[in-house]
C-alpha cells in the first residue's frame, strides 16, 4: 500500500481512495478505512502511545489523518472504572465500566467520531458540515466545528430532548429540526450533502467518522493492562460502535499489542426501537426497520446504517443482543449513579439494564471481566427521570427543623445508610 490509509468496500473489497463518499459504487456497500499495518507496526507501539496525549489521539498513527495531523480539541481518554458496587447488585465480580458520560468536550462519545470527521472534512476542503442526529452527535459536531473555522448545519427529530437541542445552538450551529424520525432526518441529509456540497460526518465522511469509535476499543485494551477483556457490552443506534470496538481489538491482536483472545460482543437496545437485537434474538443479519417509540432517543434508528455488520459481529464472536423497556432504562439509570455514582443518559439505561440482565440470564458468567460501554451524560435526558424524586419541602434555618426533617425522612425509610459504603440492606435498597 502507497497509502498509510485508505478506503475500502466491507463486501467486494474494492478499493478507493480518499474522499468523501461512503458507499461502493459496484455492490452499494459500505466503506471502511484500512491501513498499512505494515507501516503501523513501527509507528503504532505500547511506547510511543504511552508517550502520546491523554487523548484519543495518543492512537493517531491508526486514525485516518495526516501523521502530522493537530487535533484543535482532545476528545476520550475517559476512565476505565471498576464497578464493584453495581456488580455486587447483578451478580458479576469482574465487572467495569467504560465512561464516555464524561468525554469532553460534549459527554458522550460521539466527540471521537466528530473528531475525525472533522479532521476529514477539512482535509477535503469543506466550508459546511453538518449531520443528522438523534442528539449527541449534534452536540459534538456543534462544539468542534466552532475551534476549526466551519459552518454548520445539524438536522435533528423535532421532538428531540430539550437539553439536546440547547446543547447544540448554544454554539452558534443552525438547528433544523425536522417534522419525523431519524430515518426522515438522515434521508433529507443524504440529499443536502449530495446538492449542497457539504461534509456531512454521518453522511459522505462516514467512514473517516466509524474510525472515530475504534479508540474505545484501544483505551479498553491498553487501561485493562494491555489484555482485551472477556466481554463487552455496547449499546446500539446505527450499530457502528460495536463494529468498530471489535475492529479495533482486532488491529491491536495483529499489531502484536495483545495476546489474541476471543471477546465477547453484547448488543444492547431499547425495546421500543430494537431492530438489531431483533435479529440477532431471530439469528439472522437481516434487519427490519421499526419506527422507534422509546425514552432512548440516541439510540433511536429504525433502520440502522450497519445493522446488518453490528449483528453478524455479535454472532461471529459468540454474543448475543437484548432489549429492555423505558421503565427498566429509567431504573437502570437511577441503579447506576447510586451504586457507582455514575449518571448516564438513557442510553447508559439501555446498556446497564441489558448487563444485568446478561447476568441473570447467565449468558455471561460472573467470573468473567466485562466491560460495560457508558456512551452519554444523564444530565441531557433529565426529562426520563421526571416524577422519580420528589421535591422537598423546605425548613426553616433551626435545628430543631432539621431534626424533625430527619425524622421524617427516616420513617418513610428513603435514607439508605449503606448506600454510602455500597453495602446493601438485607440485599435490596429501599427506594
Ligand atoms: C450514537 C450513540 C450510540 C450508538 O452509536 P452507533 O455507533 O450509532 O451504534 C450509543 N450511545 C450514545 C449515547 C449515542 O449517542
Ligand atoms: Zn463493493
Amino acid at each position: 500500500m502507497a497509502v498509510a490509509y485508505e478506503l475500502r468496500c466491507r463486501d467486494c473489497g474494492k478499493r478507493f481512495k480518499n474522499d468523501p463518499l461512503s458507499s461502493c459504487d459496484e455492490c452499494f456497500s459500505p466503506l471502511e478505512v484500512v491501513y498499512d499495518m505494515d507501516a503501523a507496526k513501527r509507528t503504532f507501539t505500547r511506547e510511543s502511545i504511552a508517550g502520546g496525549p491523554a487523548s484519543m489521539w495518543r492512537y493517531q498513527s491508526l486514525l485516518p489523518v495526516p501523521e502530522d495531523y493537530a487535533a484543535p480539541t482532545p476528545a476520550g481518554w475517559t476512565p476505565l472504572l471498576e464497578a464493584p458496587r453495581l456488580a455486587k447488585r447483578i451478580g458479576a465480580k469482574n465487572l467495569f465500566i467504560k465512561n464516555d458520560a464524561v468525554c469532553l468536550p460534549t459527554l458522550s462519545f460521539k466527540d471521537r467520531v466528530v473528531s475525525v470527521a472533522l479532521a476529514n472534512a477539512k482535509i477535503f476542503g469543506f466550508d459546511t458540515v453538518g449531520c443528522s442526529s438523534t442528539g449527541n452527535l449534534a452536540n459534538a459536531v456543534a462544539a468542534q466545528a466552532v475551534r476549526m473555522g466551519f459552518k454548520t448545519y445539524i438536522l435533528v427529530p423535532a421532538d428531540l430532548e430539550p437539553a439536546k437541542i440547547l446543547n447544540t445552538q448554544v454554539y452558534g450551529a443552525t438547528l433544523v429540526r425536522v417534522e419525523g424520525n431519524y430515518d426522515h432526518v438522515n434521508r433529507l441529509s443524504s440529499q443536502i450533502a449530495e446538492r449542497f456540497h457539504w461534509g456531512f460526518v454521518n453522511v459522505n465522511l462516514r467512514p473517516y467518522y466509524a474510525e472515530g469509535s475504534k479508540t474505545v476499543g484501544y483505551e479498553i485494551a491498553e487501561q485493562l493492562g494491555w489484555r482485551l477483556p472477556d466481554n463487552v457490552v455496547v449499546p446500539m443506534a446505527g450499530g457502528s460502535l460495536i463494529t468498530k470496538i471489535r475492529k479495533a481489538f482486532k488491529e491491536l491482536v495483529e499489531l502484536g499489542l495483545v495476546a489474541e483472545k476471543q471477546v465477547r460482543f453484547f448488543g444492547a437496545q431499547a425495546t421500543g426501537c430494537s431492530p438489531i437485537s431483533t435479529a440477532v434474538k431471530a439469528g439472522s443479519d437481516i434487519i427490519e426497520p421499526q419506527r422507534p417509540n422509546t425514552i432512548a432517543r440516541s439510540l433511536a434508528i429504525g433502520n440502522p446504517a450497519d445493522g446488518p455488520y453490528a449483528a453478524r459481529a455479535i454472532r461471529d464472536s459468540g454474543g448475543w443482543a437484548e432489549d429492555v423497556s423505558d421503565v427498566e432504562i429509567v431504573s437502570a439509570i437511577q441503579e447506576l449513579a447510586e451504586t457507582e455514582g455514575v449518571f448516564t443518559e438513557t442510553a447508559g439505561g439501555v446498556t446497564t439494564a441489558v448487563t444485568a440482565r446478561l447476568y441473570a440470564h447467565g449468558r455471561i458468567s460472573p467470573d468473567d471481566v466485562t466491560v460495560s460501554c457508558i456512551t452519554g451524560n444523564g444530565l441531557k435526558t433529565t426529562d426520563a427521570l421526571a416524577g422519580k424524586y420528589e421535591a422537598e419541602r423546605t425548613i426553616r434555618p433551626r435545628m430543631a427543623d432539621f431534626e424533625e426533617f430527619v425524622a421524617q425522612h427516616e420513617v418513610r425509610g428513603i435514607v439508605v445508610d449503606d448506600m454510602v459504603s455500597g453495602e446493601l440492606v438485607g440485599g435490596e435498597y429501599v427506594r
